[in-house]
C-alpha cells in the first residue's frame, strides 16, 4: 500500500518544480511497455523515458543482473577504479557493438547523462584542433548545460540562460528550405573564403533525426556530404546519438545508414537499458589528448548501470533480432500516420525505425491528440519548435499488439481533432 495520494502532490506542489503537468496520474510500478497508477489503472507507454526505456521498464533479465549484482554487495559507486562491471561492459561493448561495426574508439565516461557526453565532446573537440566556435545546425537539441546549450537551436531553451553562450554558428538541417539547398557548397565557400568572417570550427555536431527538434530526418546522402565535408576540412564531426542510438532507428548507432565513421559519439539514455543514469562519449584513438583529471565528475562511470548495460547488450545485441523487429514495427507505424496524413488535412509524418512524427500545420492540435490520448491512457508527447509534431517512441520491445492498440487510441484522437 502507498501512503502517496493526490493530496500529497497538491501539498507539495508549490514546493517542488517539476513537469508533471500533461499527465495527473501518479505512477507506481511498470513492466514492459505498461506503467501502473496508485489507483491500479495502465497506461500504454509511447514516450518511453524520451527514448531512455528501449527495452521497456524492468525487463526481467535486466532485473535478475542488477538485483544479483546488489545482494552480492557488488561495487555501486567505484569512482576512478577499476571494476568487475566496468571491465565486463567495456568488453562487451567492444565485442558486440564495436568490432563487428569496425569502429576503433576509446570510450569515455563522461559524466552521468547526455549533456555531460556532449560537453565532453565540445571540449575534447576544441582541445584537438585549438579551434574554438562549433557548427550546429537549425533546431538541434543537445542539452542544458552552457556549453551543449550553446549548440541549441530552439531560442527559447537558450534564452533561459540570460547571457551569450558560447560561440557556435547555426547551419540550416537537411531539407530546412524544403529541398532548395540540397548539398554544403555554400557553406565550403564561406569557410574557404578569408574574408567571410567565419571562423573555421572545431566541429560540427548533429543529430541524424533531430528528436526535440521535431522528429527531422536527415538523408543518409547529405549526412555521408557533412562527413566528407569534415574530413577535408579537418572539422571533427560528433553525432550526438543520446536520443537516436541504442537502436531507436533499427542500428545500434543511427549513422550506420550513412556508413561514416563520425569523429566523436555520444550515447547515453538508453545505454544502460534500465532507465539508470549513464553517458559515454566515443573518441578516436588518435583524438586522446585528455590530460588526467581534465574532464573529471564524480558519478563517472555507474557500476549497476554497467551491469544493466552488458546484460542488455548480451540479450538484444548478439544478433539483428532487435533490428529487424524495428524495422518491422516502425513499417506499422509509418503506415498509420501515412493514412492518417493522407485523411486528414494538414497532417504530415515523418520518421524512421521507431521514432516516428505526426506533423500537424496547427501546432496545438498535436498537444490536443496527445491530451486525447492520455484520456484513454496512452503516454505520448510533443516535440518541434512550436509543439506541433506529436512524437512516437515506444519501448522498441513492445508487443505488436500493444503498438496497435495505441496507434488505434491515437487514430481515434486524430479523427477527433482534425478535419
Ligand atoms: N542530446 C540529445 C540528442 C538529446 O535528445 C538529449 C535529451 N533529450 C540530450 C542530448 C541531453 O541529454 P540529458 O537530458 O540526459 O542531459
Amino acid at each position: 500500500d502507498t501512503h502517496v495520494d493526490d493530496k500529497t502532490f497538491t501539498k507539495y506542489e508549490s514546493e517542488v518544480r517539476s513537469y508533471c503537468r500533461n499527465w495527473p496520474a501518479i505512477f507506481d510500478t511498470a513492466q514492459g511497455a505498461w506503467l501502473t497508477d496508485v489507483d491500479g489503472n495502465k497506461y500504454l507507454d509511447f514516450f518511453a523515458g524520451a527514448g531512455a526505456l528501449n527495452y521497456g521498464h524492468n525487463d526481467p533479465d535486466l532485473k535478475e543482473a542488477l538485483l544479483r549484482h546488489l545482494v552480492r554487495d557488488g561495487i555501486t559507486h567505484g569512482l576512478d577504479m577499476s571494476t568487475v562491471a566496468k571491465g565486463e561492459f567495456l568488453q562487451t561493448f567492444h565485442d558486440r557493438i564495436l568490432a563487428p561495426r569496425n569502429l576503433d574508439y576509446k570510450v569515455q565516461f563522461p559524466g552521468p547523462t547526455g549533456t555531460n557526453a556532449v560537453e565532453s565532446a565540445l571540449k575534447l573537440a576544441r582541445k584537438v584542433t585549438g579551434r574554438e566556435s562549433i557548427v550546429s545546425f537549425t533546431n538541434a537539441f543537445h542539452g542544458m548545460t552552457l556549453g551543449s546549450l550553446s549548440v541549441t537551436g530552439n531560442a527559447t531553451k537558450r534564452a533561459g540562460a540570460g547571457v551569450p553562450l558560447v560561440h557556435s554558428t547555426p547551419m540550416p538541417f537537411d531539407d530546412y528550405f524544403d529541398g532548395a539547398v540540397e548539398d554544403f557548397g555554400w557553406f565550403t565557400r564561406v569557410l574557404d573564403d578569408h574574408g567571410s568572417g567565419l571562423n573555421r570550427p572545431a566541429a560540427v555536431i548533429v543529430e541524424t533525426i533531430q528528436g526535440e527538434g521535431g522528429v527531422n530526418v536527415a538523408r543518409a546522402e547529405w549526412l555521408s556530404a557533412l562527413a566528407e565535408l569534415c574530413q577535408s576540412r579537418e572539422i571533427l564531426l560528433i553525432v550526438d546519438d543520446v536520443q537516436m542510438g541504442c537502436g531507436r532507428t533499427g542500428e545500434f548507432f543511427s549513422f550506420e545508414i550513412a556508413d561514416i565513421k563520425p569523429d566523436i559519439v555520444t550515447l547515453s539514455k538508453s545505454i544502460s537499458g534500465y532507465g539508470l543514469p549513464m553517458a559515454l562519449t566515443l573518441l578516436k584513438p588518435e583524438h586522446d589528448v585528455w590530460n588526467p583529471g581534465e574532464h573529471n565528475g564524480t558519478f563517472r562511470g555507474n557500476n549497476p548501470a554497467f551491469v544493466t548495460a552488458t546484460t542488455a547488450l548480451n540479450k538484444y545485441w548478439s544478433d539483428d533480432l532487435l533490428t529487424r523487429d524495428v524495422h518491422r514495427k516502425g513499417a506499422i507505424i509509418s503506415e498509420t500516420f501515412a493514412g492518417l496524413s493522407e485523411k486528414y488535412e494538414g497532417v504530415t509524418h515523418r520518421g524512421r525505425g521507431m521514432v516516428q512524427g505526426l506533423v500537424f500545420d496547427e501546432p496545438e492540435l498535436a498537444g490536443k491528440v496527445c491530451a486525447l490520448a492520455y484520456e484513454d491512457r496512452l503516454l505520448a508527447e510533443t516535440s518541434g519548435p512550436s509543439d506541433e509534431v506529436v512524437k512516437l517512441l515506444p519501448p522498441l520491445t513492445i508487443d505488436e499488439d500493444d503498438l496497435q492498440r495505441g496507434l488505434d487510441i491515437l487514430s481515434k484522437a486524430v479523427a477527433a481533432v482534425a478535419t
